[in-house]
């Protein structure tokens, strides 16, 4: 009998939307900012189960992986909370300050040494990152099929899945044969919260640590040595506009606005 196994990846960020840069190493300003399950990632790891649920086949397997330091272990024990099977923490030093190149040849990496996996689900984007990139990169990786923005899983058996995904303006709908990778959007589904058993399980849990070598990848492709982009500034643009605020009646707003406007030799 085909085992399906389903990976779900997410990534732990800071819990706000305000990132503090250090001005000198041009990395986040970490400390004293509570760390979150990536919101989007929480859709994936719901659909996930979801669909272990739909197939009805207890062989079916949802195994989530992170990359990131030790702490990220947190995120692993919640998606095993609301009924994640397995978990694993990619985390070595030689993966630090990779950028999205690099991210996706370790969780590419890690994804292959789990072995026949059958659907990578990621989330749309990270709160801090936010590029979009990761999931591409790894279905380009792995040479699989991605469909990004999807909103809605129709069918899916052992050999194939129907996906709906938003575009800026329609629906498409698409035919993927598996193994394949999508990212998530939220419409998808509302995510559950944790029950007990859920809770109990999580902090019982083994959480297996890999690093490049039980990956078998070479250090220099991972982490800062194997990233093509490196941040050289990263800062918040200033905002030079004027606001002006006109007063009187509709007549003398609408003459101040004309004239103003056509100062700035916009009308
Ligand atoms: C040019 C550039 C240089 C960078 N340099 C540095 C640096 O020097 N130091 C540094 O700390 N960071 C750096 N970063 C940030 C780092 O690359 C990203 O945090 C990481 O690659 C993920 O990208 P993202 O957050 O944009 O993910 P997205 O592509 O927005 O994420 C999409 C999905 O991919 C999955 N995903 C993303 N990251 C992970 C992960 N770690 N584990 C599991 N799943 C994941 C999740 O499902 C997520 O929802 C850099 C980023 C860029 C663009």
């Amino acid at each position: 009998m085909i085992k399906i196994k389903i990976v779900v990846c997410i990534k732990q960020v800071p819990a706000t939307t305000e990132i503090k840069i250090d001005p000198e190493t041009n990395t986040l300003i970490r400390e004293g900012i509570e760390n979150i399950i990536n919101p989007f990632d929480s859709y994936a790891i719901e659909e996930a189960v979801r669909i272990k649920e739909r197939l009805g086949d207890p062989d079916t397997e949802v195994i989530a992986i992170t990359m990131g330091p030790h702490q990220a272990m947190e995120i692993l024990r919640e998606a095993i909370s609301v009924g994640v099977d397995r978990a694993i923490l990619l985390s070595d030093r030689a993966f630090a300050g990779a950028d999205t190149w690099a991210t996706a040849t370790t969780l590419a990496g890690a994804i292959n040494k789990i072995g026949d996996c059958s659907l990578v689900i990621l989330g749309r984007q990270t709160l801090d990152g936010d590029t979009g990139q990761v999931g591409p990169e790894l279905a380009q990786k792995m040479g699989i099929p991605f469909v990004g923005y999807v909103s809605s899983v129709l069918e899916i058996n052992k050999n194939n899945m129907k996906v709906k995904r938003l575009m800026e303006d329609r629906y498409e709908t698409f035919e993927v044969s598996l193994p394949s990778a999508i990212s998530v959007i939220k419409d998808i589904n509302v995510p559950r919260v944790p029950s007990l058993r859920g809770k109990m399980k999580a902090k019982s849990a083994e959480i297996p640590v890999w690093d490049s070598e039980i990956l078998g990848l070479n250090k220099n492709e991972v982490g800062l040595s194997g990233s093509y982009t490196q941040v050289v500034k990263i800062f918040t643009p200033q905002i030079k506009h004027k606001t002006t605020m006109i007063d009187g009646t509709l007549d003398e707003k609408v003459e101040h606005l004309y004239r103003i406007l056509k100062e700035s030799h916009l009308v």
